[in-house]
């Protein structure tokens, strides 16, 4: 095996060692910039018929829109006409004037001329089910029900491929990267569903059908149906389910788990969208910009291959699309609900967010905002176009990547399952404090202000607790919410089936508080209080009682079982109260030499 100057620098010696252990399966030659850049997708107006071409000769087909508005169709010209039916407007015409209406009309139930209210959840549903109804040909769509949301809604995702069916085992077999799009976890975020719609129906039966020659693709337009129908960010219970995604607290991060667990996509898009107004015209005096704001995983024991995969396969390209299309952009950034802070931070760091925990489970996983919080419908045609472009070109990049998102994946779930046993292991990573312009408008002019902020880096992560990587964990017989929880994550867990005795570590506490959740926009929407303690470590012979269970790190989700097991951390299954002692999980720091069986899922 060859490996390149460039990518040999990049490679930790931790990555060598399993390189060499593993070295069965290369890792995949980084590609070239010249190769990249060659292969960049040209978004190609759809209204067009010549612009068709046959996937064989370009795998880059188009954003679909129609050319021609159909007659009474918002016009870009009427910004404040298009606002009125969600209140006043909530900036002069002068900002309004910044973001004109693409020459092209999206058509979905909740866009049509007209409408005040965005398409409902049985319209979506209905769409979905038209779609898959309607299957022939080379492709199988599949309407899949993910369960219920928390008010009895169902949860649906739209399966689409040329695979024999559309179950998982046919989708894995079919040797395609699978990608998932999740759309609207926040119900007050409504052109993700939109687009998403108007994905579904080129990808079943539009310009972006050849694509399915390369990769399979699993959307779920609207991740939170009760939250959209209530216009509001968070579930139901009032939790937000975009922090739920390690405690599965909700029906709603549950059934988004289960599609990570059985259909195991090489890449994920979070789509949301982002306050433009509000708090930032309190804070900074000024209007929100950009058309997008994009980000990738960043949290603490990812694979070093998973932001080079992200921004060199996906966001490059992404952000070209973008700047095609004239729709500015700019890194994911926000800031906390106390009028008095005034940093800026680039996305959270925690592993709580989809955006992390996808990428701890190996899934390449890109964020995609679009500035739409608090303005209603205004500006919606943009927004969703903002959408339908971005969402095409991680297609297109997965579609042209298809190869080498395969051997990567592969290669980082044996990563992950090889440092088992060995090395140090971050429990805790904060951004980088630095001060950077960020470019905003003037709210009576509608000009670009440039104003010097402190910004919180999530892509230069500082460790802020280390801790050796153990082999796994021993969890309690007592533990099985625990349990059942890490299964429904997709993690493999062990049973103790005969009494033993390992070389373990248990946790002392050494200080407790009480608080909240926390991330860069304040306090969390939450469902209880969470119990913060500092440990210190105790090494000793630790015995393992029939019935009790262990969770080995030697699997791909090892660094989701990290982040959830280690107690003293705020998204930890101790401090949320999952697993109610200290004394009821230990660290196991040699193989283990019980005799153990395993637990197949939904067996408690
Ligand atoms: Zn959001």
């Amino acid at each position: 095996m060859k490996l390149r100057p460039h990518l040999l620098r990049a490679l930790a010696p931790a990555a060598l060692a399993l390189l060499t252990a593993c070295g069965s399966t290369p890792l995949p030659p980084w590609p070239s910039d010249r190769a990249a850049a060659r292969t960049a997708p040209a978004v190609v107006n759809m209204g067009s018929a010549a612009a068709s071409a046959p996937a064989a000769t370009s795998p880059a087909p188009a954003v679909i829109v129609e050319a021609v508005p159909p007659p009474g169709a918002a016009s870009a010209a009427a910004p404040a006409e298009a606002a009125a039916g969600a209140g006043a407007a909530p900036y002069g015409p002068e900002v309004a004037a910044r973001f004109p209406d693409p020459s092209t009309v999206y058509q979905t139930p909740g866009l049509a001329s007209g409408r005040d209210q965005f398409s409902s959840n049985s319209e979506i549903s209905g769409w979905l089910r038209d779609l898959a109804a309607a299957s022939g040909g080379r492709s199988r769509i599949g309407l899949l029900g993910l369960g219920a949301s928390q008010s009895g809604t169902p949860l649906e995702a739209l399966v689409l491929t040329r695979a024999a069916s559309t179950d998982p085992a046919a989708l894995l077999a079919s040797g395609k990267p699978t990608v998932l799009l999740v759309g609207q976890q926040h119900g007050d975020e409504p052109a993700p569903a939109e687009a998403l719609l108007v994905l579904a129906r080129e990808l079943a039966r539009g310009r972006l059908e050849p694509l399915l020659d390369r990769i399979n693709v699993v959307l779920v337009p609207r991740a939170n149906p009760d939250g959209a129908a209530a216009g509001k960010r968070v579930t139901a219970g009032g939790i937000d389910m975009n922090r739920d995604h390690l405690l599965l607290r909700t029906p709603e991060a549950r059934a988004l788990a289960r599609l990570q667990r059985d259909y195991q996509p090489a890449v994920t898009v979070d789509a949301h969208e982002y306050t433009v107004v509000g708090r930032f015209l309190e804070k900074f005096g000024a209007i929100q910009k950009f058309d997008a704001l994009l980000q990738y995983a960043t949290t603490a024991n990812l694979s070093e291959f998973m932001p080079r995969a992200s921004e060199e396969w996906f966001r490059r390209p992404l952000v070209a699309a973008l700047n095609r299309e004239g729709l500015s952009n700019e890194w994911y950034y926000t800031t906390s609900t106390d009028p008095n802070d005034l940093r800026i931070s680039m996305g959270g760091t925690q592993p709580d967010t989809g955006r992390n925990v996808f990428g701890l489970r190996n899934s390449v996983s890109l964020l995609l905002e679009t500035r739409g919080v608090g303005i209603g419908r205004l500006h919606i045609q943009r927004r969703v176009h903002t959408q339908v472009v971005a969402l095409t070109s991680v297609l297109q990049s997965a579609s042209q990547r298809a190869d080498d998102l395969g051997k990567v994946r592969s290669y980082m779930d044996r990563e992950a399952a090889g440092n088992a046993c060995r090395g140090e292991m971050v429990t805790s990573a904060g951004p980088t404090p630095q001060r950077r312009a960020l470019v905003m408008l003037d709210p009576a002019t509608g000009a670009d202000r440039s104003i010097d902020v402190d910004w919180n880096s999530a892509l230069e992560l500082r460790p802020l607790k280390t801790r050796g990587r153990p082999c796994g964990y021993w969890l309690a017989a007592a533990a099985t919410q625990a349990v059942e929880r890490l299964q429904q994550l997709g993690v493999q867990v062990m049973r103790v089936a005969e009494p033993g005795a390992v070389l373990g570590e248990s946790y002392r506490e050494t200080a407790r508080t009480s608080g909240e959740r926390s991330d860069v926009r304040g306090a969390i929407a939450d469902a209880a209080p969470i119990v913060q303690v500092e440990v210190a470590l105790a090494r000793g012979v630790l015995d393992t009682p029939m019935g009790s269970y262990y969770v080995p790190l030697s699997q791909p989700l090892a660094n989701l079982v990290v982040a959830a097991l280690e107690p003293d951390t705020q998204n930890s299954f101790f401090a949320n109260r999952v697993v109610d002692a200290l004394q009821s999980q230990a660290r196991v720091v040699g193989e283990p030499t019980m005799r153990l069986e395993p637990l197949p899922a939904g067996s408690l």
